[in-house]
Parts: C-alpha cells; structure tokens; sequence
C-alpha cells in the first residue's frame, strides 16, 4: 500500500489531546513500543509499510493517554474513538455499561440512592477498548435522550 493510503487506513492524530488513535480499532495507542506492537499483531503489518507508518506515527510525538485527564462529562465526541451506551448515576457520575451495575452501586454507595435514585441513559468514550484499561468519560449527545444529566 502507498504511504498515503496505508496513513487514511490505520491512523488519525487528534490534535486538541495530542492523540494518536487507530481508527481501525477505534482506540488511542500509547506512545513508544506499543504503537509498533499494535500494527503487527493486530493488522500484521511488516516490512517498507510498518516503516513507514511508524515513522508517521511518531512524527506527532503523541501524548500518553494514561497522562492526561479524561475529558469533562458531555464535552464532544472524540472521533474515530468508540462510543459505547452506558448509564451514568445521578448523584455521583460514576459510570457502567453494564446495568446490573446500577444495583450493585446502590448497594454500596446508599448516599446516592438516597439523593437522587437515579441512573440516566448516556454515551460514553474510553482512550481503550481493553476491559482492563477502560475508564469513561459522558460524551456530548445528538440524540438528547442521552445528555439528560447535563446541566442538572
Ligand atoms: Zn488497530
Ligand atoms: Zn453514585
């Protein structure tokens, strides 16, 4: 593939957060070794294109997504990054996309049932879609169904 194809395939930089994200596996990467590691294992790139391709990935020096803040609840959507249908708790913003989860926060945490006894529908982003690695963030909705808590 040529250089310029094999860069509109594989990867975006988003500039206002300095990130580099795979837009194949919607996900940032990690500066350093990772980003080489995730181009072969994941799209068995080798040779002239992985060259090539790294030497473009490194030419932004992208930031580490474990360094920096996530972004605010209900700020824009980062592109290419996967969105995923959660639940956000009323009270204290935590966040799951799993609903049994709701349960089990009122369980532990009964200061939130007790305030406002409520999770609302939301969409939220992660720099990762490894389980181990994902935290999330609320993300600005068009559908308004999802941005119920803003502004609350
Ligand atoms: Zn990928
Ligand atoms: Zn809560």
């Amino acid at each position: 593939m040529e250089t310029d194809a094999l860069i509109a395939t594989y990867v975006e930089f988003y500039r206002p957060l300095c990130l580099l994200i795979c837009t194949r596996c919607h996900t940032t990467l990690k500066p350093g070794k990772s980003i080489e590691k995730h181009f072969r294992k994941n799209h068995k790139l080798k040779g002239k294109e992985l060259k090539d391709l790294l030497q473009h990935c490194f030419s932004f020096s992208p930031a580490d997504p474990d360094d920096i803040p996530l972004p605010d609840d209900f700020s824009s959507r980062i592109p290419y990054l996967q969105v995923y249908k959660g639940f956000i708790c009323g009270t204290c913003y935590f966040k799951t996309v799993d609903n049994s989860n709701i349960y089990r926060h009122f369980t532990s945490f009964p200061d939130c049932k007790k305030e406002t006894d409520a999770f609302y529908p939301v969409e939220l982003q992660s720099f990762f879609q490894n389980n181990r690695q994902k935290r999330y963030w609320a993300v600005y909705s068009s559908n308004p169904r999802f941005n119920l808590l803003r502004g609350k």
